[in-house]
């Protein structure tokens, strides 16, 4: 029996899942053995699922979908599931945690904490699922009557990354389930548990068999399968923004299927002189190594005001040397391990870039040897300029690019300087200005005087080429519905042919 509590130590064997579709497990044929990044020893092994075993998950959903086993319940119904969802999370939190932790290579704390975050995802989608309703027209004569009415888009596809396994998972099937659509989820074949294990979960809270599949394996077989499925009608992809633009051609060449994207970033967070520093230091610091980096909203571009360049960098230095960063098991740990081979040698790379483009190290720089795992420092890198290499793309790692500027206009001119509109957020105790920054940044979420703060009741999605779309709340319940507009005739009709 494992123990997940505080003393949690590694399975001595990798567990075996099987894949989840129409309400009950199956064993895959083939296996993926996945070594925990943080400490190089396997700890699961999931189905590589065949085309066939895709094609069968979404007739099932397909089958939940369209006898209305699901979309003909009442709301409260749906939210009835989606809150017992939630309680059998908070009670097998520490196990999920857990294999979040052994896949991923996040801290346990950070793991927990991202636990509690997915349970209030549930109880916000069973709110939408009780509130999510159409509109009316009492507006067009004595002699029509209009209604606008919200209907699920039907069977959606979810394809997810490995950075935040569980939490992405969250933040979209309940406000998918909430809508009515059934769905079919691919998550990234090296972090694959916890969307496996969250099928019995919902199955156990009430869902009807076929309402949740899970279909494990590679991106290009399953994942492309998936998005030019002719009978799926809505994809959600979260990850890169280049395969995020194979979806698009995707869903264009097979049913021109409705699509939520949510692509990369490069994150600018803007200090002014007259911010507290001490703070602002702070959330550049937790911005850029939350998650070891490996974060779609990370701030990665510091821009900050010429007149405390120095000062400023050098608090975010000192506060970036103490940051613990070790063994994701121990409760002790801020930053964990890189989670595949394949990050961990781009991370490394754009390091060497920034040194050999002229950037200056200011703190980190190097893989760091804490046995077993793969880690990197906390990176600062001061006097980067837009050309460079650690200034445009997004690393996704721990690497934070600082730039200097002189005025407001030159500040929102370096954050805009970029593909990405994800995330932004603006230092400053001045309102007028973060007023005027607010405004202009494009990006999709914003924080002012503060760093990745929130909940599910706020919308999640990027400008540009982070994206298309958003997640969570009500404004995410709504994308996977459709509206038709119904006209009712009031009275007798006046004829045509007299
Ligand atoms: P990725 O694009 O490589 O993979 C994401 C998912 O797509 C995985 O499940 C993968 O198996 C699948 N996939 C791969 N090739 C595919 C194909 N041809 N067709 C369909 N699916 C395919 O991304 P990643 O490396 O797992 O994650 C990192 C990226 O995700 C970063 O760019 C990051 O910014 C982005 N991301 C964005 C958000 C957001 O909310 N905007 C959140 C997390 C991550």
């Amino acid at each position: 029996m494992l123990d997940f509590t505080d003393r949690a130590t590694l399975p001595d064997a990798p567990r075996e899942f099987g894949f989840w579709s129409d309400g009950s497990w199956h064993k895959g044929g083939a296996l993926f053995e996945r070594r925990s990044p943080g400490h190089g020893v396997p700890v699961t092994l999931t189905p590589r699922c065949t085309v066939d075993d895709l094609n069968a998950a979404v007739a099932a959903a397909r089958r939940a979908f369209e006898d209305r086993r699901w979309a003909g319940l009442p709301g409260a119904d749906r939210a009835g599931v989606l809150l017992r969802t939630a309680d059998i999370l908070r009670r097998r939190r520490d196990e999920i945690a857990y294999w979040e932790v052994l896949e991923n290579g996040k801290p346990i704390s950070q793991a927990r904490g991202e636990i509690d975050h997915c349970i209030a995802c549930f109880e916000v989608g069973a709110g939408a699922a009780r509130l999510l309703h159409g509109d009316s027209f009492n507006s067009l004569g004595d002699g029509l009557f209009g209604m606008v009415l919200r209907e699920p888009v039907g069977v959606v596809g979810l394809i997810t990354p490995w950075n935040f396994p569980f939490l992405i998972l969250c933040e979209r099937i309940p406000f998918i389930l909430a809508s009515g659509c059934t769905v079919v989820v691919k998550p990234s074949e090296v972090t694959s548990a916890t969307t496996l294990l969250l099928g019995e979960i919902l199955s156990e809270a009430g869902a009807p068999d076929g309402v949740y599949n899970v279909v494990t394996g590679s991106g290009r077989t399953i994942g492309q399968a998936l998005s030019e499925h002719p009978d799926v009608d809505m994809l959600s992809f979260t990850g890169s923004t280049s395969v995020g633009r194979s979806c698009v051609h995707a869903a264009a060449d097979s049913n021109f299927k409705k699509l939520g994207l949510e692509l990369g970033g490069k994150n600018p967070i803007i200090v002014f002189a007259d911010s507290d520093l001490e703070d602002a230091a702070d959330g550049a610091a937790f911005g850029i190594s939350f998650n070891t980096g490996q974060c779609c909203v990370s701030s990665s571009r510091v821009i900050v005001e010429r007149s405390v360049a120095r000062e400023f960098e050098d608090i975010l230095a000192a506060k970036m040397a103490k940051i613990v960063v070790g063994d994701p098991l121990q409760t002790k740990t801020q930053v964990g391990a890189i989670t595949t081979d394949a990050q961990n040698s781009t991370i490394l790379s754009y390091i060497d870039k920034g040194k050999a483009e002229g950037a200056r190290l200011v703190a980190g720089g190097q893989a760091l040897d804490l046995g077993g795992g793969q880690y990197i420092a906390p990176t600062l890198f001061s006097g980067v300029t837009p050309g460079m290499s650690i200034a445009r793309d997004e690393i996704f790692g721990p690497v934070l690019s600082s730039f200097h500027f002189d005025t407001v206009e030159e500040a929102i001119g370096l954050a805009n300087d970029t593909v990405y509109g994800l995330a932004a957020s603006v230092w400053t105790k001045n309102i007028d200005k973060a007023l005027v920054v607010t405004r202009r940044v494009r990006a999709g979420r914003f924080w002012v005087n503060t760093i990745m703060a929130g909940g599910p009741e706020m919308p999640l999605g990027g400008f540009k080429q982070s994206g298309w779309g958003r997640e969570a709340g009500m404004y995410g319940v709504e994308e996977y519905t459709q509206v038709k507009s119904v006209h009712i005739e009031v009275g007798k009709r006046a004829h045509w042919i007299k």
